[in-house]
């Protein structure tokens, strides 16, 4: 199978981000910015950098963006030029279409006019610096949905040395350890028996307040 193409449009601090890692990971990538500079600063690290207006559609047909199969718009601060370019790019019917809203108005009307994926970093992220910054064994925090989240914790003191039978934490809190990841080996199915040790890493799903009880409960 042939590999997907990425090309990501708006070359700030985020897309120039994802540009560098799809290239770093191997893939081929077109990095398209209004801004001269911004595209000259990419030119090393991607495949193609070109200064192209996302909100021209004769532009991007002239430098082949249908034949692309995962388009990231990462246009932040201008909402007009990030849903005119999300438009024409549905109507190039480009198969993934990934937006990055500024705000939950932005991510609607994207969301109406078929991006396929929309994304909030700042907000993303400001999330997970909370939970880390309330309860620093929370290593990573990723929400699934409104009410659903993943934690990934290291083991606390209150942890190392029970197993997943002792801690309870099915019925005490109603979330699921769904992993522990030790010594680089991630074990995705632990065992009821599974005593956790210094060091280990828990993965657990469940509702966000239960998440939330859990980690204060759990923290040094
Ligand atoms: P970041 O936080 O990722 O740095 P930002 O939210 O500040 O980005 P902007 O700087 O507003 O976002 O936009 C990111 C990039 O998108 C800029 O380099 C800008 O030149 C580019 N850009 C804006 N409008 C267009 C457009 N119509 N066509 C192509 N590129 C555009």
């Amino acid at each position: 199978m042939a590999r997907k193409q990425y090309a990501i449009i708006g070359i700030g601090r985020f897309g120039s981000s994802i540009a560098r890692t799809l290239s770093e990971m191997g893939f081929d990538v077109l990095a398209i910015d209004s801004d001269e500079h911004r595209v000259q600063e990419v030119s090393h690290i991607v495949t193609q950098a070109v200064v192209a207006d996302s909100t021209d559609e004769e532009a991007l047909r002239a430098i082949g963006l249908r034949n692309f199969d995962v388009v990231v718009v990462a246009i932040g601060e201008d909402i007009q030029s990030s849903i005119l370019t999300t438009l024409i790019l549905k109507e190039m019917e480009i198969p993934t279409v990934l937006v990055k809203a500024q705000n939950d108005l932005h991510a609607k009307v994207v969301q109406r006019i078929g991006a396929d994926k929309v994304i909030f970093p700042e907000r993303d992220m400001g999330v997970r610096v909370a939970h880390h910054l309330t309860s620093p064994n929370v290593l990573d925090y990723i929400e699934l949905s409104d009410d659903y989240s993943i934690v990934e914790m290291k083991a606390s003191d209150s942890m190392i040395g029970r197993n997943l039978i002792e801690l309870n934490i099915r019925a005490r809190y109603r979330c699921n350890v769904m992993a522990i990841k030790r010594d680089n080996h991630m074990n995705i199915a632990p065992a009821p028996e599974e005593q956790l040790q210094a060091n280990d890493i828990v993965v657990i799903v469940g509702q966000k307040h239960d998440l939330i009880k859990l980690e204060m409960d759990m923290e040094d």
